[in-house]
């Protein structure tokens, strides 16, 4: 165990074990080494004896794939042909490829078992929801939280969607795979986990403004143990395997944290809208399309900053003071044509505006409240979130991206996001509180000023980044 591990030595096992007690479809998880062996326990826990049909791609055939129809035989359970996703350069979360899946788990009376990452667990996912059909986890790669989730992130027509369907009946995290998976997966996962802190305030602000209340079940699952499974970035980057158990039960817990919620909000918040943004953007690192878990770090550290912001402000004057003049539907309108050129992404976007321009009518009374509650809340806030520079050196340590460089995406990229990535989704987040204010352009416009945060963070970063590139 590498020292950074030691500070895991805290066990997280029985929150996991709780959060599978209470969730609403899956009923048996392992997190451990040599997993895929307790696969037919973990199937027969869940389902009525039958056969299993895994769906892998090449290398995740390779890594887990075939132990796992081992594993199946060994117990006397029936397995067919896998059915192995294979598109050059890489398979895509495609809903029309969920579609043709569906149709061929219709015509076979199996189980379904996703061997793989984010992609084969979404599009399986997918697509045993189209089919009306259960089905089991072989998570591969501590990459991303979406194992456990309810809904599955979807390309439809180019936007990222989640579309709901139910969660796997099973999960198996073998540890032995999750240590031999390409070492920049773990990274992804400890990203998607820095979201939870932005994901958090988020949803205290929604709180507060009546937006969104907290359901406290499902918020404390995650809140109460994030800095726990962030505790540790560089054993992360070792691939410490102490380390990668906790990183994978923190992202299930964060999934069964949806799964309990029934959507994404515990999980996923501003920081999310960059990743999203940025995906629909096809950004590309080396040739590659930037990983989701990439891009949430990179939002975190954003949207962290926005927070350290915020928290300097006199909040609570807004409640005796004049507000701004009211949201003007024909500038949203424009802003929208100007900031997306896909027609499609265009529309999407004014379809998630027109949902919030709808609750426009409740500007007054949010800003109202959330002055009110500023005090306490203030104090909630501050403690929970981590400086957007102390989260900047985690997800360093940890080997993840942690600066728009490491994305490609120049400084006057991101500042143009920042404003872009309140367009995409409805999720009330502090960049609707900062436009309720009448406060966002101003505090992006901090942020960017000589001396203001992405200022003094970029001059270190030339040198990170360069240092990191050097690394195979
Ligand atoms: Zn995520």
């Amino acid at each position: 165990m590498t020292r950074d591990a030691d500070s895991l030595k805290g066990d997280t096992h029985a929150v996991l074990d709780h959060a599978v007690r209470s969730a609403s479809v899956t009923r048996a998880v392992a997190v451990e080494r040599g997993a895929i062996a307790q696969l037919p326990r973990l199937v027969a826990a869940a389902e009525a004896p039958r056969a299993c049909l895994i769906v892998a791609d090449p290398a995740t055939l390779q890594a887990a794939g075939h132990a796992t129809i081992a594993a199946l035989r060994d117990a006397g359970i029936a397995v067919a042909a896998p059915i192995v996703l294979d598109e050059a350069p890489r398979v895509k979360p495609r809903i029309d490829l969920a579609r043709d899946l569906a149709a061929r788990f219709a015509r076979e009376d199996s189980l379904p078992v996703a061997v793989g990452a984010g992609v084969i667990s979404d599009v399986t996912k997918c697509a045993a929801g189209i089919a009306g059909i259960p089905y089991a986890s072989v998570a591969t790669a501590a990459s991303m939280d979406g194992y456990a989730a309810s809904g599955a992130a979807m390309l439809d027509d180019g936007f990222k969607r989640t579309f709901a369907c139910p969660p796997p009946v099973a999960v198996a995290a073998d540890l032995d795979v999750i240590a031999q998976a390409p070492p920049r997966m773990a990274p992804w996962g400890y990203g998607d986990m820095a979201g939870k802190i932005v994901a958090g305030a988020d949803w205290m602000l929604a709180d507060a403004t009546g937006e969104d209340p907290i359901d406290s079940t499902a918020f404390a699952l995650v809140q109460d143990h994030v800095r726990h499974w962030l505790g540790a970035p560089a054993a992360v980057a070792a691939h410490d395997v102490v380390a990668l158990r906790a990183m994978m039960e923190g992202l299930l817990v964060s999934g069964f944290a949806m799964q309990a919620h029934g959507d994404s909000r515990p999980a996923s918040g501003s920081e999310h809208q960059f990743s999203h943004l940025w995906e629909m953007d096809r950004i590309e690192i080396d040739g590659e399309p930037a990983a989701h878990g990439a891009c949430v770090g990179v939002g975190t550290v954003a949207m962290l900053a926005l927070y350290e912001w915020l928290l300097a402000q006199d909040v609570a004057a807004m409640a005796s003071g004049s507000l701004p003049a009211a949201r003007d539907p024909h500038r949203v309108e424009a802003e929208i044509a100007r900031a997306f050129d896909d027609l499609r992404l265009a529309a999407s976007a004014r379809n998630e505006m027109l949902a919030k321009l709808e609750r426009d009518r409740y500007r007054d009374a949010r800003v109202r409240a959330l002055a009110c509650a500023w005090p306490t809340l203030k104090a909630r806030l501050a403690a929970s979130i981590v400086p957007a520079a102390t989260m900047e050196g985690w997800l360093g340590a940890a080997g993840a991206a942690s600066h728009p460089a490491d994305l490609g995406l120049s400084l006057a990229q991101l500042r143009r996001d920042y404003r872009r990535a309140r367009l995409i989704r409805r999720r009330y987040t502090i960049l609707d509180v900062l436009e309720d204010f009448g406060w966002l352009d101003r505090a992006i416009d901090a942020l960017f000023a000589p001396g203001g945060f992405w200022s003094r963070l970029a001059r270190g970063k030339e040198v990170v980044t360069r240092a990191s590139r050097a690394l195979p």
